[in-house]
């Protein structure tokens, strides 16, 4: 097989020596990976703004809402009253007996 050669729609024969891969979602003619933007769920803290990234796995983001508040709660995000609010944003309050918001400054 030749370089380059196009053996059909979904297989193409890469410059590389020994190399027949397939390439997902080569589309057809342009023969270029298919890249196109998706959404994405990430917990946002609703005291500082900062968004949550799973820096152990590496994620940055969910593909779906569920999945991105577990992955924050996880990491030890609480949610008080309907708000997302990061490690730093809430504390636990002794005399309620539950964790509260950190005031802001
Ligand atoms: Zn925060």
């Amino acid at each position: 097989m030749k370089e380059g050669e196009i053996i059909n729609e979904n297989e193409i024969v890469l410059p590389v020596p020994c190399s027949h891969v397939v390439a997902a979602g080569v589309g057809g003619k342009e023969n270029k990976i298919m890249i196109r933007e998706v959404d994405m769920y990430q917990c946002v803290c609703d005291g500082c703004g900062k968004s949550h990234v799973d820096d152990f796995n590496g994620y940055v983001a969910w593909s779906d809402e569920t999945m991105a508040a577990e992955a924050a709660y996880e990491s030890g995000w609480t949610n008080i009253e309907g708000k997302d609010y990061c490690p730093d944003c809430y504390v636990y309050d002794e005399e309620l007996d539950e964790y509260t918001p950190k005031k802001k400054l």
